[in-house]
């Protein structure tokens, strides 16, 4: 067993030792199945959260009204979750009502997939009350029970079904790639953060290009910010050269497959729910591409651009199959005298140090001497500039 697994089980042992249950379950024991790396372990016991505080002296109630506290282990923590059923689901998303139950054949019903309904006792022994290991080995993605019922329930779950076919390199299950078909309309109703947290899993995920397929296939991508209509523009996701490893490569794509201008990017980032700094990288990036794509860009451009949107935009190149001369940019981009706007020998301060009156003059006064510098024309120390400004 994994060492995560490990040295979490004295805290299953606790329970145990109490008269409670408590198992391994979810997603940790899907990709142990299937060796894949394991990033968090979640615990689900018989315990109420009261319980479980009693048993252990550090907690942290994380999400006690959904069951689950964090336990402070020997250094480590531990998300343990009480055994609950949901219902309710009034609005399509997130359950009106959660009730906690002793029973762990419960806990697992309401659980999205079968191969995500998997347990683990202490053991090690599998619990499989769905058919959840046949489905592993068939490369499955089957919902729990009726998938219809299961997506009116909460239908991020749709969104969730192409987030691990992309992951796992799974096929949906016949019927749930049905439900997922006919009720793509109620992803309207789930929030944008919730979606985009999948759709980039999605576009990270190893087998990207043929789970995107099915978003647009299903219309799932009908349903979310600027995709509705755009199927057309999509289709090329599919048939890129490689599936994007970096999430602001997979917004620049995005963008770029969509055409959508470089001033409506920030509307475009925004309209999902993205934060200023990953839009703000986007719209970099962006901008150099269509500046390599509309000539050899200048010194002075690789220099605005900075290394990070310099390697970043080599990467979209080569997720969308552009030739684009890379070895040679970079080469360049080594080879300039400075290579962001700190390494400037002076600033603002210097400046006005010298007599120079702040205000625009004085921005356009470290454009000259900055553009200077970039060039090879002006050497990039204190005194040199000072000559250099005496001079002008
Ligand atoms: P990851 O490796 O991305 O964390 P995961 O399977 O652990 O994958 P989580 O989102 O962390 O996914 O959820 C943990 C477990 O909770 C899932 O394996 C599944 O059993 C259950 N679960 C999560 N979201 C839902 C949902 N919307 N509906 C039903 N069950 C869910
Ligand atoms: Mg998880």
């Amino acid at each position: 067993l994994p060492s995560i697994f490990l040295s979490a089980l004295p805290v299953l042992e606790i329970l145990e030792q109490a008269g409670y249950e408590a198992y391994f379950v979810g997603g940790a024991i899907r990709d142990l199945l299937l060796k894949r790396p394991i990033h968090d372990i979640d615990i689900a016991t018989s315990a109420y959260p009261e319980e479980v505080k009693k048993l252990f002296p550090k907690t942290i109630d994380t999400g006690i009204k959904h069951g689950t506290v964090t336990v402070l282990h020997h250094g480590e923590s531990y998300e343990i979750t009480t055994f609950r059923t949901e219902s309710g689901y009034q609005d399509f998303r997130r359950p009106d009502k959660v009730t906690f139950v002793r029973s762990l054949a419960e806990d697992l019903k309401r659980r999205d997939f079968t191969i995500n309904a998997l347990a683990m006792n202490t053991s090690g022994d599998i619990i499989d009350l769905f058919d959840g290991l046949s489905d592993l080995h068939k490369h499955l993605i089957k919902a729990v029970g009726n998938p219809l019922e299961r997506f009116h329930e909460d239908a991020l779950r749709m969104m969730r079904a192409v987030r691990f076919m992309s992951q796992l390199g799974f096929k949906l299950e016949k019927q749930t790639a049905i439900a997922l078909k006919e009720l793509h309309p109620l992803l309207a109703k789930i929030s944008v953060e919730r979606i985009r947290d999948e759709f980039v899993k999605m576009g990270l995920g190893n087998d990207s290009r043929r789970a995107f397929a099915v978003f647009l296939n299903t219309h799932l991508s009908e349903e979310v910010p600027n995709f509705a209509g755009k199927k057309n523009l999509l289709a090329v996701y599919p048939n890129l050269k490689f599936n994007p490893d970096l999430e602001t490569s997979l917004w620049s794509v995005i963008a770029i497959l969509l055409k959508i201008p470089n001033r409506q990017i920030a509307n475009f980032m925004r309209s999902w729910k993205n934060s200023n700094l990953m839009t703000n990288k986007v719209e970099k990036i962006i901008t150099l591409f269509d500046v390599i794509s509309a000539h050899v860009p200048t010194d002075f451009e690789l220099f605005e651009a900075g290394e990070e949107t310099l390697m970043n935009t080599i990467d979209i190149a080569r997720i969308l199959g552009q030739p684009i001369s890379s070895e040679i940019l970079v080469n360049r981009y080594r080879a300039l005298p400075i290579k962001k706007a700190a390494d400037l020998a002076v600033d603002g301060r210097f400046l006005i140090n010298l007599g120079i009156k702040p205000g625009p003059e004085l921005g356009n006064l470290l454009l000259t001497i900055k553009k200077a510098v970039v060039a090879g024309e002006l050497e990039n120390s204190p005194e040199a500039i000072a000559a250099f400004l005496n001079v002008e």
